[in-house]
């Protein structure tokens, strides 16, 4: 077997943890899992386009994948960090830059890196 280019590797990647996050929110289904291939296909030309840009992708598809499921089903994620008012999604920051996470603008707080929201979920950890 040819070695995963590391284009390919982070498209792997950045598939791999958007679909944790998804199965974490619990809304993994078949359509939604089509949205994400439709979002790392599409990220794929333009990494091929934008080399440098090969450590955004996984920020880049959790984005896409936010902004496709907010037309089709509502918003995702729900911020796990408010337990009070109005539900409302997380955002992920930096929008364009490696190591992306999910952030409450609300709270403002880093509520956890891309792939991990569900380690964040039931709440709040007391320390
Ligand atoms: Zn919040």
């Amino acid at each position: 077997m040819e070695p995963l280019t590391p284009l390919e590797q982070a498209l792997h990647a950045a598939r791999a943890l958007v679909l944790a996050d998804l199965v974490a929110g619990d809304v993994a289904e078949a359509d939604v899992v089509s949205l994400v291939e439709d979002s790392v296909a599409q990220r794929r030309w333009w990494v091929e386009q934008w080399p440098d840009g090969v450590d955004y992708v996984a920020g880049l598809v959790a984005q896409d994948v936010q902004d496709a499921l907010l037309e089709r089903y509502g918003r995702w994620p729900l911020c796990p960090v408010c337990g009070s008012g109005d539900p409302h999604a997380l955002d992920v920051e930096p929008e364009l830059g490696p190591d992306p996470h999910w952030v409450c603008h609300k709270a403002g707080v880093k509520v956890a890196a891309v792939g991990a929201l569900g380690r964040a979920g039931g709440g709040m950890q007391s320390s």
